[in-house]
């Protein structure tokens, strides 16, 4: 077979979720060069979402993988430890025969396994459903370059479907320093950085990246509620060939990512 051979038009399709928390949509734009080289060259397309309520991690990790809001799905505070969700990506995913591999903060295992993290039993625990290769951090310093090669370590050893991965960098930094700070920005320009040698990667292997975040940050250093600065995602699509924006339309809404992924990762499924 030639290596120059069209992709079957069937060929299943691979996705890579890249989630960096609490980023900004406005951060993103300004300070992410290589992304917006992406866009300027027609090879990613961008739009901003505004995230549901309460602009909070646990809750809208779990609106990500279930599309539903946290009113709907119940978990509504970060004080939910343990809590599971139910209907996930994950479990479409695996009816459907695809495997998925995790490199994400320890809050998502909770959310797939039902308990409570424990870092000296869980740090590459398997919650279940299809998830067929783990590594969880559980300090929100874990540099974003520690965490992309945990999540490439996975991504070469299990060959999943959908990869998760999830940088903390952005969120800490904006913690420590407020959402209007140098601090913050350079958190964003050091994973544009790092992005600009791992999305290529993944674009070699096949996977298309579908990047956002779950919530923004506020200048006063949290976020949790409705304002602009909290609620203003990116959501950039970066698929491994190029593609027409009417070939695929982005999700205008924080709820309907999960429907976009479910439904792009089984087109190539069906005949
Ligand atoms: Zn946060």
């Amino acid at each position: 077979m030639s290596a120059k051979a069209p992709a079957h038009p069937n060929a299943q399709h691979k996705l890579v979720l890249l989630l960096p928390d609490g980023l900004r949509d406005d951060t993103a734009r300004g300070y992410m060069g290589y992304l917006q080289a992406m866009l300027e060259a027609g090879r990613a397309s961008w739009s901003t979402l505004s995230c549901e309520l309460p602009s909070l991690s646990r809750p809208l990790y779990a609106t990500l993988i279930t599309g539903q809001r946290p009113l709907d799905h119940g978990i509504i505070s970060n004080a939910q430890p343990g809590q599971r969700v139910a209907a996930t990506l994950f479990d479409c995913l695996d009816e459907n025969g695809l495997r998925s591999a995790v490199a994400a903060y320890h809050w998502f295992y909770e959310l797939l396994a039902g308990e409570v993290f424990e870092p000296l039993r869980h740090r590459h625990a398997l919650p279940g459903r299809g998830v067929v290769g783990a590594s969880w951090y559980f300090e929100d310093e874990y540099p974003d370059s520690h965490l992309l090669a945990d999540a490439e370590h996975l991504r070469a050893l299990h060959q999943p479907d959908f990869l998760l991965v999830h940088p903390m960098g952005p969120d800490h930094a904006g913690h420590q320093h407020g959402g209007e700070s140098t601090a913050y920005a350079l958190s964003a320009r050091k994973l544009d950085m790092l992005l600009a040698h791992a999305v290529p990667a993944w674009h070699a292997q096949g996977y298309d990246v579908l990047l956002t975040s779950d919530h923004g940050m506020h200048a006063d250093r949290m976020h949790g509620g409705p304002l602009r600065e909290e609620r203003e995602v990116p959501l950039v699509w970066l698929p491994h060939r190029q593609e027409s924006q009417a070939e695929t339309p982005l999700p205008q809404r924080q709820i309907d990512v999960c429907g976009f992924m479910v439904e792009r990762l089984l087109q190539g499924r069906r005949s």
